[in-house]
């Protein structure tokens, strides 16, 4: 077998597509965000970036930063093992207690990722608990599709957002089956918002738990940076909540947070939590100083959703196909995988404006996007560099012809 000649096989059906994937080489500039310097073949420059889920730049936060030198100070640089043998710091243990109080829960557990944390703890569920079925938002992130499909247990995928659909698929099964209902707050790609209170009705109507990713909501949303549940006064009726500290709160690592029992039981029983290394100390400082930051400064979350408004606008008055949705995420659509990454390309090589193409499998195909995500720290002229640089490619009509695949291979 010759798997040299096969992966090129796949690789080259992914370019021909025009969803091979490259990754772009930065370098932040401390302090300086949303301003990077892009690496090249033929050098560095510097750019704006335009799609960096650092959402609130507390990633460069001189709190977070701080409290990460502080961190390394103290205890040098890893925790030295599992959080069975010798991982758990006191770093990880304030943490935990952070995300409980944050979430208003009896207890919070961390992972190395929020993709971790949904992974092992909804195929975990599942295990623990025979018999029970999932249903599950058709737009739910891969993490949390992988943990449900390693569960081994039936699911019910139900129609995005949708309660009607919903309360169709629980209403087939007996009131003492156990039912979990996964969906997401924020859906990354669209913006859209799932309807908690109306999911949260229905899991009390038909006996399910409900488990709700806030990955795209924690720190940005809620009067403490709680997420959409808390801005909707509806953390209490959501039994797990998953969040990030990586996005909103600019440093890594992932977790959930519900009752004592729960945490206790994925805490003993997840592999992905018990079979890997703790997150750093410094990590873990780091984003227990955004956290404590967060939950006290309204400062960045108001000063963000200004700025997601006044993009939206903006774009809008250019007639920019922008989509429309009640969050952060400022989606632009392009539709045909070429011209996305030909556009991007453009924008990086002629305006300094790095945005990501985003294709299949992340979206649907013919729904190819650029996902702007403006932050605190990107300044009007900032933005009106991007304005025009759109405004321009648009005005020339070159992603409706095509002529931008021939623009970005010149
Ligand atoms: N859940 C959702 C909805 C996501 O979009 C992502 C990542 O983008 C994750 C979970 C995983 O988060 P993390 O980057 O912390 O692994």
């Amino acid at each position: 077998m010759n798997f040299e000649h096969l992966f090129q096989q796949r690789l080259a059906a992914l370019q021909r597509e025009g969803r091979y994937r490259v990754f772009a080489d930065l370098k932040r500039r401390r302090g300086a965000f949303p301003v990077a310097d892009h690496f090249a073949a033929n050098g560095s420059r510097e750019v704006t970036v335009w799609c960096s889920n650092d959402y609130l730049g507390m990633g460069q936060h001189p709190k977070v930063i701080a409290a990460m030198h502080e961190a390394i100070d103290t205890v040098g640089a890893g925790s030295g093992g599992t959080r069975n043998i010798s991982g758990t710091t006191h770093y990880h243990v304030e943490l935990e207690q952070e995300l409980a109080d944050l979430h208003g829960k009896e207890a919070a557990l961390l992972f190395t990722s929020a993709y971790v944390a949904n992974d092992a703890t909804l195929s975990t569920l599942v295990k623990l608990v025979p018999g029970t079925v999932v249903f599950s938002d058709e737009r739910n992130h891969a993490s949390m599709i992988e943990g449900i499909r390693r569960g081994n247990g039936e699911k019910q995928i139900f129609r995005h957002n949708d309660v009607a659909d919903l309360e169709a698929k629980l209403k087939r099964y007996p009131k003492g089956t156990p039912k979990i209902i996964v969906f997401e707050s924020v859906y990354s790609m669209d913006g859209h918002i799932a309807p908690i209170a109306a999911i949260c009705d229905l899991a009390e109507k038909y006996g399910a738990l409900t488990y709700l990713d806030e990955v795209h909501a924690v720190g940005l949303y809620g009067p403490r940076g709680g997420g959409i549940a808390e801005r909707d006064g509806v953390m209490d009726r959501v039994d797990i909540i998953n969040g990030t500290l990586a996005k909103g709160f600019g440093v890594m690592g992932g977790y959930i947070a519900g009752s004592r029992d729960l945490c206790d039981a994925i805490r003993s029983f997840a592999s992905g939590f018990i079979f890997t290394t703790s997150l750093a100390p410094a990590i873990a400082a780091g984003a227990l100083a955004s956290i404590r930051h967060l939950k006290t400064s309204s400062v960045e979350r108001g000063r963000h959703q200004e700025r997601v408004r006044t993009l939206k606008r903006s774009l809008k008055a250019k007639g920019l196909p922008v989509m429309d949705n009640p969050s952060h995420i400022v989606p632009v659509m392009v539709g045909c995988p070429i011209h996305c990454k030909a556009v991007t390309d453009t924008l990086l090589r002629q305006y300094g404006i790095y945005v990501q193409p985003i294709n299949y499998p992340t979206v649907a195909k013919g729904t190819e996007r650029m996902r702007l995500t403006p932050s605190p720290a990107h300044s009007d002229e900032q933005m009106t560099t991007l304005i025009h640089a759109l405004e321009g490619l648009w005005a020339a009509c070159a992603v409706q012809n095509g002529t931008y695949a021939k623009l970005a291979a010149e």
